[in-house]
């Protein structure tokens, strides 16, 4: 169960957790190997178990929200690698999400500066960015090429250093070529960031489901998934999204998505809006990877490259579909695993600029996995279906593509592929 945030009613919990899902978990310790930012501190509190034992003891009344609760909670990484493990099923995505929510509606004071630690007017801001202006395809990409620049100029605030150096002028540039509207056979999910930043990605998405003899488009007006605004606690904003983005994409076509975040908060909008038609949406909503593996084999010709293949958490601990870059990519890629089983590279939508130290240090865990594969030879390229983990694995010094750019150059062109399509 989702909480509202802002509002505690008569009654509730200090957090408004739902027990049972509190209960759930028997502090087995099985999560704690799977969790980035345990494996990098070694604290009981960073851990899945150590944050769920601090919930309860704040939902009992026996300890306050304070800051040291507030840091544990921001330091998740939100990943969701303890759920995946977990063999008592703990809904941890939903505890940290409410959670969360709680927090950002009613953050605690410092006792040391004798304010709160987030003010009323970051929250302003805060709130501004992560709802419309989302939306604002010119103001993000406004600010890519600004990233950009400052990166020229070495003006690039510190929080952003390790983000702003892996854009890239060609990728702000690129625009997305396909069709808004219309009835097409698959829509496809381009959403906001991405679409400003990665347009590349998106029409070799295009091009890939093209050479299945599917027609493709996209809505009619730029829509965000929400994960941003649900990670940050902001779960209105997050709603208001999913709203949005349900009425963006009419009739019962398959909606395809090729960033795993958005494909895994779009996947739960059942959960978020907890209604019949949001339902609805989400069983048409599929990853592209998914999606493709679904369909009649591509045409591909054998590359001879070799492809370490990159999990994106929500990909895998969330859709749990990760295989399905295997199945696509295999055809054509000789493809490698890195032996840490999906551990979470730290990027973590925002949570690079908002926990730099801790994303640093779980980022260099994943890099030293990714070396030990030979992912840092040249020529060989990491494949990754997340637009944040591509972004923090180029900052660690990889070549990172994203796996349909790669499927895309493999296609073998059809003499039925219609170029009108
Ligand atoms: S979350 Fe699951 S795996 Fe982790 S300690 Fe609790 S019951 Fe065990
Ligand atoms: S979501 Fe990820 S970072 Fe957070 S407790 Fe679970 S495994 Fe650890």
């Amino acid at each position: 169960m989702i909480t509202s945030p802002g509002s505690t009613p008569p009654g509730s919990t200090p957090l408004g957790l739902d027990p049972d899902e509190l209960v759930a978990c028997v502090s087995c310790g099985l999560c704690l190997p799977h969790c980035p930012t345990y494996r990098v501190t070694g604290l009981e509190i960073a851990s899945p178990r150590g944050r769920i034992t601090a919930m309860r003891t704040v939902e009992s009344g026996l300890a306050p929200i304070d800051e040291a609760f507030t840091a544990a909670m921001h330091a998740c990484v939100q990943c969701r690698g303890c759920e995946a493990a977990c063999p008592s099923g703990v809904a941890f995505g939903h505890l940290i999400e409410g959670t969360r929510a709680r927090l950002a509606a009613n953050e605690p004071t410092d006792p040391n500066r004798g304010r709160r630690s987030v003010s009323r007017v970051q929250r302003l801001v805060r709130r501004a960015l992560l709802g419309r202006a989302l939306t604002w395809s010119w103001l993000l990409r406004l600010s890519g090429w600004g990233l950009v620049i400052g990166r020229v100029l070495h003006v690039i605030p510190r929080r952003l250093r390790s983000t702003a150096p892996n854009l890239r002028p060609f990728d702000v540039r690129v625009r997305s070529t396909i069709e808004r509207g219309g009835r097409p056979d698959v829509w496809l999910f381009t959403g906001c960031v991405m679409d400003a930043w990665m347009g590349a990605t998106h029409n070799a998405a295009a091009q890939a489901i093209r050479a299945t003899g599917t027609t493709v488009g996209r809505a009619e007006r730029n829509v965000c998934c929400g994960a941003l605004a649900l990670h940050a606690g902001e779960q209105d904003l997050a709603r208001n999204h999913a709203r949005r983005v349900v009425a963006a994409f009419p009739g019962a076509a398959p909606i395809v998505v090729d960033a795993a975040g958005c494909g895994a908060a779009l996947k739960e909008y059942g959960d978020l809006l907890d209604d019949a038609s949001a339902r609805a949406f989400s069983a048409r909503v599929y990853d592209v990877h998914e999606w493709l593996a679904s369909e009649r084999s591509l045409p591909l010709r054998t590359t001879g490259t070799t492809v370490v293949v990159h999990d994106a958490c929500h990909l895998r601990h969330v859709q749990r579909c990760h295989t399905a870059v295997r199945s696509v990519l295999g055809g054509a890629y000789d493809l490698v695993e890195p032996a840490d089983e999906g551990m979470c590279c730290g990027a973590g939508g925002a949570y690079a600029a908002t926990q730099p130290e801790l994303a640093g240090a779980i980022g260099e865990r994943k890099a030293a996995a990714l070396r030990a594969v030979g992912a840092d030879r040249p020529g060989v390229v990491v494949a990754s279906a997340n637009p944040g983990c591509t972004i923090q694995l180029r900052a660690l010094g990889f070549e990172v593509r994203h796996p349909v750019e790669l499927l895309a150059d493999a296609l073998i062109p059809q003499p039925a592929e219609h170029e009108s399509r």
